[in-house]
């Protein structure tokens, strides 16, 4: 990054994943300067799907159009005619069936949702982020660069980062993407605190992209070009039709009750691990034929994803000073409302609205404590935020019990299930965005030097937000 100017604010962004992408665009859209380190010799993802709810593109929309333009162009309507697009999230039975009635009895349909005009589209993972990279200009990102720590040289000078390679970088504030197993927030909790790491759900994901000139003559149009949760005991299967309809995206979840320790040399990559067919089939036998079907179409190895979350121990804080997290850094859920991702992109439009302030502060009022003012702004993030994040990696885990009918406000009652569902769902999908960024917008003034004498945050030890009075040191 360039030497940094007084009268601006130097935004260092940790990790070139969904969520160091988006907010590295909200941020240019807003003039301010940003830099991407990345550890990876390039941006990648992995050949999965991923579905972006309503709440996510709002915010992408306020973040930059161009978001919505990346989505949109690698997005997969659901249904099969992407002009007429079939916008219910379909619950079927995948367990119970008549082995008489084999045509009639199989797969029932348990219940519909609406999830709003194109409120779930698919989208191949590695697509989406080769659609994000066209709007990053080559100076914005620098990679081979794992971030191993920073040194903080007070308010005026600045954070001194640290990469593994020796190199160091000047930033005002770092936003660390730098996902599940975030280096950063073992910085800010402590290596020894359990929050610091995430923790086994005793959930497993097989993952499979299925070409569809496969999946066609075995399920038939309408399922393979229609989002469908296949629920039953202990276990379920969701699929959704991703890169315009060539694949199917397909994820089956089973219980593991054996722990999954980390820092198992054997697993490859720690959180995954080389499985096969068989095992997929040993787990759903004796579901019904549909299901079946759909298992066997997963390829003869695939690979087993270890499901792990901030659930057992959520980040008592998102910030130390003027480092924060953001993403599944700051709040990493188990994928069960298709949403970790989405919750990230609301991260990223709250810092950007912040730092939009704080960089209209300091360029009104050269003689604004800059590092102060984005200390105050990370508390007012930090006070927003973690509530909604946190819900969400709660009420994921219970809904994959409502999914597999072990919820004991729901079990096996359907009516009941889908009306857990809904409002869970609900409650995610129809985020009131504006009142978020009124709040931010509110605290926020309320904690400007010139506009709240007493509250001047360079001036005393405090700072006052709403009702809360928010210590700045
Ligand atoms: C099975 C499954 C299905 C899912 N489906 C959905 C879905 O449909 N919808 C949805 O919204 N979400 C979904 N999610 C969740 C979603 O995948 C994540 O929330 C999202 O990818 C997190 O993005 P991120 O940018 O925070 O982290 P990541 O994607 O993990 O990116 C982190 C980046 O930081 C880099 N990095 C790490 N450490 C360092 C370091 N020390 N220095 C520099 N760089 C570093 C990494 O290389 C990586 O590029 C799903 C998750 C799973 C497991």
């Amino acid at each position: 990054m360039a030497a940094r100017e007084p009268s601006q604010v130097h935004v260092a962004v940790v990790g070139g994943g969904i969520i160091g992408l988006v907010t590295a665009l909200g941020l240019l859209k807003r003039n301010i300067p940003v830099k991407i380190y990345e550890q990876a010799r390039s941006f990648r993802e992995i050949g999965a799907g991923v579905a972006f709810t309503a709440n996510a593109l709002e915010c992408m929309a306020l973040l930059d159009p161009v978001i919505v333009d990346a989505v949109n162009a690698v997005a997969t309507t659901n249904g099969e005619d992407k002009n007429n697009p079939n916008d219910y999230l379909r619950y079927h039975d995948g367990y119970n069936w008549d082995p008489n009635d084999i045509e009639g009895s199989d797969d029932k349909l348990l219940g519909l949702l609406h999830s709003g005009y194109k409120g779930f589209q698919g989208c191949h993972r590695a697509n989406l982020l080769d659609e994000l990279v066209k709007y990053i200009p080559s100076h914005a990102v620098e990679f081979g660069k794992r971030f191993t720590g920073y040194d903080d040289r007070g308010p005026t000078k600045g954070l001194l980062l640290h990469f593994l390679d020796g190199s160091t970088a000047e930033a005002d504030i770092v936003i660390a993407c730098d996902g599940i197993k975030s280096r950063v927030r073992q910085l800010i909790l402590g290596a020894d605190n359990p929050a610091s790491h995430p923790h086994f759900s005793h959930k497993v994901a097989y993952r499979a992209l299925i070409p569809m000139d496969r999946v066609l003559p075995v399920l038939g149009v309408f399922k393979s070009f229609n989002q469908h949760m296949h629920t039953g005991p202990r276990a379920h299967i969701l699929h959704f039709p991703v890169a315009g309809g060539d694949f199917l995206n397909v994820v089956a979840f089973i219980r593991e009750i054996e722990d999954w320790p980390l820092d198992d040399p054997n697993k490859v990559g720690n959180m995954t691990k080389p499985a096969t067919r068989e095992e997929v089939a040993a787990a759903f036998r004796g579901w019904g034929p549909t299901v079946c079907k759909i298992v066997d179409l997963l390829p003869d190895n695939i690979d087993k994803w270890a499901i792990f979350d901030t659930y057992d121990h959520p980040a008592p804080t998102f910030v130390q000073g003027r480092v924060c997290l953001a993403g599944d850094a700051a709040h990493a859920s188990s994928p069960h409302h298709g949403a970790g991702a989405g919750i990230g992109v609301e991260d990223a439009l709250a810092l950007c609205t912040l730092l939009e302030k704080v960089a209209t502060t300091i360029s009104q009022d050269p003689q604004a404590e800059k590092g102060m003012i984005i200390e105050t702004s990370l508390k007012i993030y930090d006070k927003v935020r973690p509530p909604r994040s946190q819900w969400l990696v709660k009420s994921s885990r219970e809904v994959c019990d409502v999914y597999e009918w072990v919820y004991p406000d729901t079990l096996t009652d359907w009516d009941k299930c889908l009306a857990e569902i809904t409002t869970r769902s609900h409650k995610l999908w129809y985020f009131d965005f504006d009142g978020m960024l009124k709040e931010l917008h509110d605290s926020y003034e309320n904690c400007l030097p010139s506009k709240s004498g007493g509250n001047n945050p360079s001036n005393g030890a405090q700072v006052k937000m709403g009702n809360n009075v928010i210590p700045v040191s």
